[in-house]
């Protein structure tokens, strides 16, 4: 990074990163033209779904903007680093799609602050995979209880749906609800495994269910800048996707890993962290550049 000015020191810029999260007041981050639902997708396991959907959304609401964690992995992590109760019995993301309970009766509102909410996911979504076999309109569940109507009733600009490590019915559901594809990809040996698989299901759903739906971002993750794989990866996920890739690169930092075992985002926990500089620099990024710029669905 250049240094900013003469009187630039280690300390300055932390000290400058932490007033940025601290004082988001003076930073404040344009309300999207349209409301964005933006599913979080990768079926690996371990990419930073969770992670980037929780702290994306963190950073989008200490700017003032009103977002929704949709928690569709029966793991229910999203939940817990959110603090938000997942007990079995808790009305969750399973009764929505279940059309057993509104959207807004479903949603919670986080501690760490009133502009990020959070629909849970309990232990009875695991069953759902496969209940959602036998169900009418089994893959647009999710779109019918994410209308407008009910959108609005919880009064949120942002809706980020966080998908398990699968392909099955949950993640099909996810992509009909939203019009955009978030990927994460982790910068490590085999990143690019399983992503052809990933994009051509995206293509199934664009063409068969979800007309709208375009892959509208990358995030690199757990970068670390030591290695020369990570520059390998992002290099190469840079050449074939372009513009989607945010410049903002997640690296790893062991504040990310730690924050939900406190039951809290990056952002709450050590707000001067790189981990949490980075997530919010991302968020800018989405928030500034629109759901539009650079929007595509892509072959691999
Ligand atoms: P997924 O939802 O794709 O399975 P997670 O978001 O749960 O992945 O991340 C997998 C693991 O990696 C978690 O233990 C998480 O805390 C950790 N992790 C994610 N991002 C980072 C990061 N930038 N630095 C360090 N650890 C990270
Ligand atoms: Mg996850």
């Amino acid at each position: 990074m250049t240094p900013p000015s003469t009187d630039w020191t280690p300390i300055a810029e932390e000290a400058e990163r932490a007033a940025r999260v601290l004082h988001p007041e003076s930073n404040r981050l344009p309300r999207p033209d349209h409301r964005r639902v933006l599913t979080v997708a990768n079926q690996k396991g371990g990419v930073g779904k969770t992670t980037s959907a929780v702290n994306l959304a963190a950073a989008l609401a200490v700017h003032g903007l009103r977002t929704l964690v949709i928690d569709l992995d029966p793991q229910g992590n999203a939940s817990t680093a959110l603090n938000v109760d997942h007990r079995s019995g808790t009305p969750s993301v399973y009764e929505v799609l279940l059309g057993e309970v509104s959207l807004a009766d479903a949603t919670a509102v986080s501690e760490q602050s009133p502009n990020l909410l959070c629909v849970p996911a309990t232990i009875d979504l695991a069953g759902a995979e496969i209940e959602l076999v036998e169900m009418p309109n089994r893959e647009s569940r999710l779109k019918e209880a994410l209308s407008s109507e009910a959108i609005d009733e919880v009064g949120v600009d942002y809706v980020f749906i966080d998908c398990p490590p699968s392909l099955g019915l949950l993640t099909v559901n996810a992509m009909v609800a939203a019009r955009e594809v978030l990927i994460p990809i982790q910068c490590e040996y085999y990143a690019l495994e399983g992503l052809g698989q990933l994009l051509s299901n995206i293509d199934l759903v664009q063409k068969h269910l979800n007309p709208s739906l375009a892959v509208s971002t990358i995030l690199l993750t757990m970068y670390d800048g030591r290695t020369k794989l990570a520059d390998q990866v992002s290099a190469e996920v840079r050449g074939h996707f372009g513009d989607v890739v945010l410049k903002t690169v997640i690296p790893r930092n062991v504040k990310v890993s730690e924050a939900p075992s406190y039951g809290q985002t990056v952002l709450a926990y050590d707000p001067g962290s790189r981990g949490a500089m980075s997530y919010m620099d991302a968020a800018k990024e989405i928030a500034e550049r629109g759901s539009t710029n650079g929007s595509r669905s892509g072959t691999l």
